[in-house]
């Protein structure tokens, strides 16, 4: 039987060679080679600075804390995400709001985020959700009208962009990750970028305990006294971690040419099955094509889930929604019906393997029986 794996990384020999040479130098944390891929980073999106970490959640959770963002404070997002994006607004001692999203997309609708404005609102934090961007214009038009922040969470959209705005570039705040099957990876990672200095210099003392000088300061050449400032986290990313992002990051253009040449052929040969709907690529914009998902009746999720995995291929759930999870029904007194268009697409959603190392072949296999068990 055929293996397809959900997801396989695209780390190169070279990638490995600059690990090696991390690890066989005297510096493995925080120092050089970190401060190198902030600067590519920053680069690449077009954003002044940016602060690697250790996680996107630990991105979300600081953004909230140099913002200002806290306990008594309401931030609005989607319920159709990872549980890390709400995560980190309870982290930050603040509430999420939840507003649905578009049918089409699976986005958080602008338009209802309005409605869900209190007095209480401090922010706003949109997800691009698969790699497709929100509408950031009417976000931003919106958050500008009553004085709320943005922190974008860009963990599937490093390579998006929309109505010719890139991603980060409306927000206060973006927030990257680098998990394990993320588009570029480290097994654990993050970044969160500003064009702020002020918010730059919070984030890189909030991410090292609140200390003024980082570990590379302290102990390269002289030993140096430092401070401790304020209470910050422990969320600061190691040399080991940069080194393996570098070189993906240099290839960041070409992997997303793989990825949306599969997304095509997915797409080419799902569109006339009659069971499966696809959310739609709006045009004016460039879809960062994380995570390739259909909707199928739902009746038949949880049998094709199965179904595909019995046929070698490894599927993902993205996302059951984060209102309907036990601690925050059991907290928020959330049920079902509170959001009824992020709890369509989440009863219906099944997410299929993408990434540049799969192949046209393996796509069409998948497609072949996606069909084969449809019609079971
Ligand atoms: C993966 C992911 C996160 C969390 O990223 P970590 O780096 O694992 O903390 C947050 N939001 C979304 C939408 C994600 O997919």
């Amino acid at each position: 039987m055929r293996k397809i794996e959900f997801f396989r990384h695209s780390i190169s020999k070279d990638d490995i060679k600059r690990v090696n040479n991390i690890l066989k130098s005297l510096f493995l944390t925080t120092g050089e080679e970190v401060e190198k891929f902030e600067q590519k980073f920053s680069n690449y999106i077009g954003k002044r600075y940016t602060i690697g970490l250790t996680s996107c959640t630990a991105a979300l959770h600081l953004s909230l804390i140099a913002l200002g963002i806290g306990p008594g404070d309401e931030v609005i997002t989607t319920p159709l995400s990872f549980c890390a994006t709400a995560n980190a607004i309870l982290h930050a001692g603040a509430r999420p709001v939840f507003v649905d999203v578009e049918e089409e997309t699976g986005n958080l609708n602008a338009e209802f985020i309005e409605p869900a404005i209190t007095e209480k609102t401090k922010a706003i934090i949109p997800v691009h959700l698969y790699g497709q961007m929100c509408d950031m214009k009417n976000i931003k038009k919106i958050a500008k009208q009553y004085n709320l922040k943005i922190i974008e969470d860009a963990a599937h959209a490093i390579e998006a962009s929309r109505d010719g705005i890139r991603v980060g570039q409306l927000s206060d705040t973006a927030c990257f990750s680098f998990y394990a099957t993320k588009n570029i990876t480290s097994g654990e990672g993050g970044a969160v970028i500003t064009d702020s200095v002020t918010l730059a210099e919070a984030l890189r003392m909030l991410r090292l305990h609140g200390i003024n000088k980082d570990a590379a300061e302290r102990y390269t050449k002289h030993y140096q006294h430092w401070d401790m400032l304020t209470l910050g986290w422990k969320y600061n990313m190691a040399n080991i971690h940069a080194a393996l992002l570098i070189g993906q990051l240099a290839r960041i253009e070409s992997l997303w040419r793989k990825r949306n040449r599969l997304w095509n052929i997915y797409e080419e040969g799902l569109k006339k099955i009659k069971d499966i709907r696809l959310l739609k690529t709006l045009p004016n914009l460039k879809h960062a094509r994380h995570l390739f998902t259909v909707l199928v009746p739902p009746k038949k999720r949880d049998f094709l889930l199965w179904a595909l995995q019995e046929r070698g291929i490894g599927v993902a759930v993205n996302y059951r929604p984060i209102h309907l999870l036990g601690y925050y029904q059991k907290t928020f007194g959330y049920k079902i019906g509170d959001f009824p268009i992020t709890e369509e697409i989440g009863e219906m959603t099944i997410s299929l393997p993408l990434y540049p190392s799969l192949t046209k072949d393996e796509v069409k296999y998948i497609v072949k029986t996606l069909k084969d068990e449809l019609n079971k």
